[in-house]
């Protein structure tokens, strides 16, 4: 069947746009590199805009129905003492932070889109190549052989886009004067359900001996923990040789009193080999080429700080449809819409790419915060001394600092 729009990469961005145009009558073809969905998925926090986003498209009926976990507290300890405590949901009219899990939520999207007929999914393939006619993208090739014409590509094929290479589009790291660039190596453990987070689901941020990590009970109801390794600076020395890590022994050295009791019954040597995420933080210049547009992490590969991916995520999608479906339902002739898309192309990127500016300012002067207080052991002995004082204000600047992190920085409603 030829598409109207063909999409690279089941994640956030391409299943959930998948569902709007295929419901809204536009014929979509949605190509997932994966057999199925459960590779292993980065993140599950969807802050307050990522749930207005679900809504919107009508998909918060699916997020009740999938494993999920509200957020009951955000608690931040420095050299083993509290600086202080935040409830969920901080705004008094809206919802707590929840984790949700992706592999269940992408398979539901791509199961309720599959009911439109216009709508095909081909999961375990790639798309491995980009089809053209002078300037303009035309087509795709598969790794199943096929070669497929298009009124429009769709890469959302995530951070190691494929496609953007393919397109000769390319990313500009994220800098900053103030907070460098954003860029962080997380090590990632997922451990059995702990105490700390089995009674109330708290997202515990530690810093200790100038090492930072965090952890939360995920929607599989593991403690999920990611220890920071900045690129900065040689933070870590076990950076160098993180697989052969003790690092059951090392976090345990890093961690408050009572994390560290806990720690110390966890004796299957398994649950203490993490994964590495490499995580670059960046922005391509350009989204967009005649026939091609690049939507997530593809265009903007968005840190794990403060959970912001997903949500802008949904958020490309929704403004994408809005742009899109006019267009592509009208009835017209294929090569009559061309200037129309290009143009909307264009307008998709001008209209996302202020709010990604701002998250990820935001998300690299979070991270910045923890930089600080590596650097500086001075402030940390002066936050965890001074605790209880310096607390109040801190938590105060944090709350602050959270709004446009949790509420998103533009409008986003659907309108088609
Ligand atoms: C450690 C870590 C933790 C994170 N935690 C959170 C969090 O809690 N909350 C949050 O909001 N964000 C989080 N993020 C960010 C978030 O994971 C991403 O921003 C988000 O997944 C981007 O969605 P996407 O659909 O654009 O890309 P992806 O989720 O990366 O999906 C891309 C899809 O494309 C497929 N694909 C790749 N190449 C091809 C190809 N050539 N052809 C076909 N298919 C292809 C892949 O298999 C994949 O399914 C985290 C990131 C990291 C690294």
């Amino acid at each position: 069947m030829p598409s109207q729009v063909i999409i690279a990469g089941a994640g956030p961005t391409g299943a959930c746009l998948a569902l709007l145009l295929a419901e809204r009558g536009i014929e979509v073809m949605l190509v997932e590199a994966a057999k199925r969905f459960d590779r292993q998925f980065r993140g599950q926090a969807l802050m307050p805009s990522g749930l207005a986003a679900l809504k919107e498209m009508d998909l918060d009926s699916i997020a009740e129905t999938v494993p999920h976990q509200r957020l009951d507290a955000w608690e931040f300890w420095i050299e083993g003492k509290r600086l202080f405590r935040a409830e969920e949901p901080i705004e008094a009219d809206g919802p707590p932070c929840t984790l949700m899990s992706q592999p269940e939520f992408l398979a539901a999207v791509v199961e309720r889109a599959k009911a439109c007929p216009n709508f095909e999914f081909v999961p375990g393939t790639t798309v491995q190549g980009l089809e053209k006619e002078g300037d303009r993208i035309t087509g795709v090739s598969l790794s199943d052989g096929r070669t497929i014409a298009t009124t429009l590509v769709i890469a959302a094929d995530g951070r190691n886009s494929t496609l953007r290479d393919k397109a000769n589009l390319s990313l500009a790291p994220q800098r900053s004067f103030k907070t460098g660039d954003g860029s962080i190596d997380v090590l990632w453990f997922s451990l059995p359900e702990l105490p700390p987070v089995r009674k109330e689901n708290v997202f515990y941020a530690i810093v200790e001996n100038g090492h930072s990590f965090g952890f939360f009970r995920n929607s599989q109801n593991q403690t999920q923990l990611g220890w920071g390794m900045s690129k900065s600076k040689d933070v870590d020395a076990n950076a160098t040789n993180w697989r052969s890590t003790d690092w059951q022994q090392t976090i345990i050295d890093h961690s408050p009193h009572w994390l560290a009791q806990v720690l110390q019954t966890q004796s299957d040597p398994a649950v203490w080999k993490p994964t590495l995420f490499s995580v670059a933080v960046a922005l391509a210049p350009q989204w967009s080429k005649p026939g091609f547009l690049m939507l997530g992490d593809a265009a903007h590969p968005m840190s794990p700080v403060r959970a912001q991916g997903i949500n802008m995520a949904f958020r490309d999608a929704i403004v994408t449809a809005n742009h899109l479906v006019p267009l592509l339902t009208a009835d017209a002739e294929t090569t009559q819409i061309y200037p129309k898309l290009d143009v909307a192309l264009a307008s998709i990127q001008a209209e996302r790419e202020p709010e990604i500016r701002r998250a990820q300012a935001l998300q690299a002067a979070e991270l910045a915060q923890g930089e600080l207080l590596h650097n500086y052991p001075i402030l940390r002995w002066g936050a965890s001394q001074f605790a209880p004082i310096v607390g109040l204000g801190v938590k105060q600047s944090w709350l602050r600092r959270q709004r446009q992190l949790r509420l998103g920085v533009i409008q986003v409603e659907l309108k088609v």
